[in-house]
């Protein structure tokens, strides 16, 4: 997961890293407030996932009100490569006097964390030449002299405020990315202000999302789809993933071990559905409606450990989705508990097909979106 730059502001600003004054704005109620506290000039910077604001013309500066409301009303409808804004960040300009280039990021290949920096900042560093390349084992220490000669290479070693700011930086910098799992932490451009010390001007943030889980704190800057809305709405929770089997079960635990398995086995899952404990007929329908509007999905695998939810009720719902044509692509169930024999009795004949043993309907499951594939 990709976090917007206000986000990741967020995070620096948690640990220790200067960051601009700034306010997020969603309209310009909001952002001539944020102006009257920070003053002019200011910076609007479009919150998009996507890279090259600056060159696509997504982050502009004003110097008074008429001219900010302006530009604000122009970026909140601009797309850039594709994407609307999710909001604007108002910012205080801030005069810098040379700009740096910092990232960390988890290196696969080494299985270690790599820096690099330079001191061209400001430019996509695909771009740069003079990169500096450290690698820092995990949960290893940077010592005091790896990111002096570092300074030194930077050419930062005559101010003496500078190389004790980009340590500092460096070091907090390490300690996020170490904390919150990321797979990058990028600063570019840090600014060095007249002091000599050092502020981030922009933030990338990318969290690996199989670690997100171990992160509740996160979960709130996770952009939800649409279906995921409309689900959370009727009262389940769906996530929606990359593969093509969509795995429905009551409980999170439940519904997460079967993924695990799902993957194990050599399948993908498209979707994650908890319907939870209070599902009824007509929420289980909802929750199929919703299933098949994502394009992707081949195949439903239903887990069901029938306790406080009937069974029964999911087994009509089903039912009820395949008569009505709201489904028609292959149920694979396991449903066990209470009223699990209605519930077979009910979806005996009907498309779904019945499983003892959830390794079977993962079996049967894999084996059907495979064929497809093939086919
Ligand atoms: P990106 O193009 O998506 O990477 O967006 P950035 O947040 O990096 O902004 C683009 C450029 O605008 C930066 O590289 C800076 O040169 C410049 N910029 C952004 N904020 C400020 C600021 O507060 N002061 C100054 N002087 N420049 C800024
Ligand atoms: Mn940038």
């Amino acid at each position: 997961m990709r976090l917007l730059e206000y986000q990741g502001k967020m995070l620096f600003n948690q640990y220790g890293i200067r960051i601009p004054r700034a306010y997020l704005a969603h309209n310009t109620d909001e952002a001539k407030e944020a102006a009257v506290r920070l003053g002019y000039p200011l910076v609007l910077k479009s919150q998009l996932t996507v890279g090259g604001r600056g060159k696509a013309g997504a982050i502009v500066k004003c110097k008074d009100d008429l001219e900010m409301v302006t530009k604000f009303n122009e970026l909140v409808h601009k797309v850039v490569k594709g994407e609307l804004p999710h909001s604007i960040l108002v910012e205080e300009k801030v005069d810098i006097k040379k700009e740096l280039y910092l990232s960390l990021f988890f290196n696969r290949s080494k299985r270690c964390y790599s820096l690099i920096t330079s001191a061209e900042g400001g430019v996509e560093i695909e771009n740069v030449e003079n990169t500096i390349i450290l690698d820092i084992p995990i949960n290893g220490v940077l010592s005091a002299q790896a990111i002096e000669n570092v300074s030194y290479k930077l050419g930062l070693i005559g101010n003496l405020t500078t190389v004790l700011s980009f340590s500092d930086f460096t070091i907090k910098l390490l300690n996020l990315i170490n904390e919150k799992e990321a797979e990058l932490a990028e600063i570019n451009p840090i600014g060095i202000i007249g002091d000599g010390s050092l502020i981030a001007l922009d933030a990338k943030v990318i969290i690996d999302d199989n670690a997100m889980f171990r992160h509740p704190e996160l979960k709130k800057y996770q952009q939800i789809s649409e279906l995921e809305a409309q689900a959370e709405k009727s009262g389940f929770s769906l996530v929606e993933l990359d593969g093509n089997i969509a795995i429905i079960g009551n409980g999170a635990g439940l519904v997460m071990s079967t993924l695990d398995m799902v993957s194990d086995s050599g399948g993908k899952a498209g979707s994650f559905l908890d319907f939870g404990g209070r599902a009824t007929t007509e929420t289980i329908y909802e929750a199929l409606k919703v299933i098949s509007k994502i394009k992707k999905i081949r195949a439903i695998l239903v887990n069901l450990f029938g306790g406080i939810v009937k069974t029964n009720l999911v087994a009509q719902a089903i039912l009820e989705a395949y008569k009505n044509n709201v489904i028609d692509i292959p149920v694979f169930a396991r449903i066990t508990g209470a009223e699990s024999e209605k519930a077979k009795e009910i979806l005996r004949g009907s498309q779904a097909r019945l499983y003892d043993t959830v390794e079977e309907a993962i079996y049967a499951v894999v084996k059907e979106v495979h064929n497809n594939e093939i086919k």
